[in-house]
């Protein structure tokens, strides 16, 4: 079904800097380097300017980004890593898939990203990495995550598949772009992410030489000589054409992330002090880059509103209904409805907007009215 506002405008964005990847993608096909072709390099390239970090290494997907940084992290099975259980599936799926065991610790009721002051409570001997998720688009409190991994020994794989370009002030006083403060900094760029790409993709990003290379090496069949392996790795590089399309859409992030703020903006203005709405909250340390505008509500049938929505053709969605220790896949991991009383609150009562880079004022108009009429009749 197809609605009048969509979560997403991506063909609109399209248009905008049409001529440009047209361009772009020709380049490739002319060149038929459809497997690390140069625009993969330059894009590496690009990329580590941008978020002033040392190495950047493309690869297939935000869930390959994930998968090589605990791959590079020589982690033994039934090691343990704390994560966030309010987050997309990838996070907790790659721990998982390595036959690690991953540690659960709620989130805060008004950022919704990790927790800090309950990691301590479960670190153990096994436990070897901690993976924060900057989720929705704003840093989960790093210098705090950072501190307790300091005490532990513990490496840092940044989540920031939803947050990238977001930048957070350490407490060192520097800023520093999300991903670039831990070990390891991961990212997707699915079409539908704020650098968005026309298919799968995604990077990794370190300031460690070692790490780097090795992660380049796992990410192609763990070689570095051809066909001779040091590694047992995976096939996971990014595209030449995707990498080409991110070329070009890099130069407009920070514009892309702006047009975001300016909605959400909009957005806090009509909805804040409505009791029945929450608006999301923004931790002091940290921009938010809003790869989702999501609201908490109270005392309204989040059903029966995005019913009103939808038949207004307006899409909404839920992120994330499910939070990831009561999904069916991970009950062998021993968890109970209880344990993460915030993470299942939020999973009831969130709802998400669409709020994307073709947002007008007109939209947002008639998005807002829909969502207030809804909330004042019922
Ligand atoms: C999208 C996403 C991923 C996975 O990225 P893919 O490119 O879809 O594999 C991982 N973590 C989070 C938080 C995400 O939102």
């Amino acid at each position: 079904m197809s609605l009048k506002y969509p979560m997403v405008d991506l063909y609109g964005q399209y248009l905008k800097i049409k001529p440009e990847i047209d361009a772009a993608l020709q380049d490739v096909l002319d060149e038929t380097a459809f497997i690390q072709g140069p625009a993969v390099k330059q894009f590496s390239k690009n990329l580590a300017d941008y978020l002033r970090v040392k190495h950047v290494i493309p690869c297939g997907n935000g869930t390959d980004a994930l998968q090589l940084a605990l791959m590079a992290l020589d982690l033994q099975p039934g090691d343990e890593v704390i994560t966030t259980p309010f987050t997309f599936i990838a996070t907790a799926e790659v721990i998982a898939l390595l036959n690690l065991k991953p540690v659960f610790v709620d989130v805060l009721p008004d950022t919704y990203t990790i927790d800090p002051s309950k990691i301590e409570q479960v670190v153990t001997e096994k436990t070897k990495a901690i993976i924060p998720v900057h989720l929705f688009g704003q840093v989960a409190d790093m210098s705090s995550i950072m501190s307790m991994a300091r005490k532990y020994g513990l490496s840092v794989v940044e989540d920031t598949a939803q947050a990238l370009g977001a930048e957070m002030e350490c407490s060192d006083g520097k800023k520093y772009k999300a991903g670039t403060v831990g070990n390891i900094g991961c990212t997707s760029f699915f079409p539908s992410k704020n650098l968005g790409a026309f298919g799968d993709g995604g990077a990794v990003f370190t300031q460690d030489d070692k790490l780097a290379e090795k992660i380049a090496q796992l990410s192609n069949h763990g070689m570095k000589i051809r066909y001779h392996h040091d590694y047992i790795g995976i096939n996971s590089r990014l595209d030449t054409l995707q990498a080409a399309v991110l070329n070009v859409k890099l130069k407009y992030l920070d514009e892309y992330a702006l047009t975001r703020q300016k909605a959400a903006v909009i957005y806090d203005r009509a909805f804040s002090g409505n009791p029945k709405l929450a608006t999301p909250a923004v931790a002091p340390f940290t921009n938010h880059v809003y790869h989702q505008y999501t609201l908490r509500l109270t005392g309204i049938d989040r059903a029966g509103l995005m019913d009103y929505l939808s038949a207004k053709g307006i899409a909404s969605a839920i992120y994330y209904p499910v939070p990831l220790h009561l999904q069916k896949a991970y009950t062998s991991f021993g968890y109970r409805k209880g344990d993460f009383p915030v993470a299942e609150l939020l999973s009831d009562q969130v709802i998400s907007l669409p709020i994307h880079t073709e947002m007008t004022d007109e939209i947002q108009q008639d998005i807002v009215n829909a969502v207030l009429d809804y909330v004042n009749k019922n």
